[in-house]
């Protein structure tokens, strides 16, 4: 029988029937009046939820085009900027510097490693940057980050503070004021539960005067542009945007605060944590540093002798979940289940049920139920 897979993935995630409906109904004119009150009203709702009065631009693109957006309008060739370097997502946002010519200096950890700020500070010391580049969820660990002591290291060094915020951003706090963050970007398709197609960028004060200096090329992503357009009478995107996914992402919001993000955040981490607890009952390991930060995904080793993948890919066809594979080092060893977006509790079961009957396919000794039982424990317990 076919019927959809179900994601269980960290992105893109599972979308209500609410944001199907409304990014399926008929386009609202992308200039006119109607247009403007919608992207009044989700540009409203993505500052409460990085906790800023700072301009947000909405792109269309997919998250990396948001990084993209940020190394281009913040800086010149030659700018020196500092990575710490621990996942695969961290090594994205290196990359896209160097393609635009940046001095990118990296503070290296084993992947799984949380980020300290003690490092950044002391690599700031020795060579000073002019931006510290950040991760808050490295989606390939399941780490969350910090931001709040690092940005806070960064600052006392002078440097400017740009984060990746994709899968993170209404899943974990965040706080773009009151932590001093100059760019933070983020994306539909993660905790929010809109399809990909979208990116959004808040920018501090302090970034719009570095982005009025910086001198490498933009034009699609010029955020002057995007500032100019949502400046008339009627707010439009410069260039055509994706109107369906404007329309969807509008109703994810209105859902997304139809309990607000005090709730979504406790969401999130019960979530995580009957995931976790299910995983241990199985006597597997999970992966990372501080785990119990990871709300948004987890990461799994797999047993001795059983290849990730072959995990995943069992799950996948015997019971249509889609789990997600290790990136980079992690390939075959590790594999990942994502936890934030539109979940409720008994997807978590269904997941680590189905983690339970392809461990034992495998070959793994399984004691039926035992994930189960354990993540049924959490949330009994958290009633
Ligand atoms: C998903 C994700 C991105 C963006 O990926 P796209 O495929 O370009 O949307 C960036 N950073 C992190 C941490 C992510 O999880």
């Amino acid at each position: 029988m076919d019927r959809p897979e179900i994601i269980l993935a960290p992105g893109p995630t599972p979308i209500p029937p609410e944001v199907y409906l409304a990014q399926g109904s008929p386009l609202v004119y992308h200039r006119g009046p109607g247009f403007g009150r919608m992207l009044r009203e989700v540009t409203d709702g993505l500052q409460r939820l990085y906790r800023t009065g700072s301009d947000v631009l909405i792109f269309t693109s997919s998250g990396t085009g948001g990084l993209e957006s940020a190394i281009a309008n913040c800086f010149s060739p030659g700018d020196p900027v500092l990575v710490p370097l621990a996942g695969y997502f961290a090594e994205r946002f290196a990359k896209i510097a160097r393609a635009y010519g940046l001095d990118v200096r990296t503070v290296d950890y084993e992947w799984g490693q949380a980020v300290k700020a003690a490092d950044v500070a002391a690599a700031l010391a020795k060579a000073p940057a002019k931006a510290v580049l950040l991760t808050q969820s490295e989606t390939s660990t399941g780490v969350v980050h910090d931001i709040e002591s690092i940005a806070q290291a960064a600052k006392d060094a002078g440097a400017m503070v740009v984060v990746d915020a994709v899968s993170s951003l209404g899943a974990v706090p965040f706080d773009f004021d009151g932590w001093g963050i100059d760019v933070a970007i983020s994306g539909s398709q993660k905790a929010l539960s809109a399809s990909p197609g979208l990116a959004f960028a808040a920018i501090s004060e302090a970034a719009w005067a570095a982005q009025a200096e910086a001198t490498n090329p933009r034009f699609y992503f010029d955020w002057t542009s995007y500032k100019q357009s949502y400046g008339l009478k009627d707010p439009e995107s410069p260039w055509t945007p994706a109107i369906s996914v404007v329309q969807g992402l509008q109703a994810a919001l209105r859902l997304y605060y139809q309990d607000g993000p005090e709730a979504a955040y406790a969401r999130h981490r019960l979530l995580s944590r009957a995931i976790k607890e299910g995983i241990r009952a199985l006597g597997l390991d999970l992966f990372g540093e501080d785990p119990e930060r990871a709300w948004t995904v987890t990461a799994i080793r797999a047993p001795e002798g059983i290849d990730a993948d072959r995990i995943c890919a069992t799950v996948r066809a015997d019971d249509g979940i889609i789990l997600a594979p290790g990136q980079g080092p992690l390939k075959g060893k590790v594999f990942r289940i994502g936890h934030l977006g539109y979940y409720d509790r008994l997807d978590m079961i269904r997941g680590l049920a189905a983690v339970e009957l392809a461990l034992d396919k495998l070959g793994y000794p399984v004691k039926r139920g035992a994930a189960v039982a354990a993540a049924e424990d959490v949330f009994a317990s958290a009633e």
